[in-house]
């Protein structure tokens, strides 16, 4: 999918149709345990784990796409729900 790097769309903080810039949401490195971390912990390595005994499944053949809506009038971001595209590209 393309999708141009700027276009027109509503802006909650001006309340109209801006001009928006898109950025794309870097996934960041996590730092530290979840908790989901700290449960597969407390059961220790021996005997079934439980729902943890399970091979981790394949990755899906799409990534979501998360991006960043900034408004060129008030200079403010906003996200929307990201969508699931196979390939994506940002056109000028
Ligand atoms: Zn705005």
């Amino acid at each position: 999918m393309k999708m141009p790097t700027k276009f027109r769309t509503y802006c909650p903080f001006c309340r109209k149709h801006t001009e928006h810039e898109v950025e794309k949401v870097k996934k960041g490195k996590e730092y530290g345990l979840h908790w989901i971390d700290r449960q597969k912990a407390r059961r220790g390595w021996v005997g079934n784990r439980g729902k943890f005994s399970k091979v981790p499944g394949g990755d899906k053949p799409t990534k979501k796409v998360n991006l960043r809506y900034r408004c060129k009038t008030c200079k403010k971001a906003h996200l929307r729900a990201g969508f699931r595209a196979g390939k994506f590209e940002l056109t000028e």
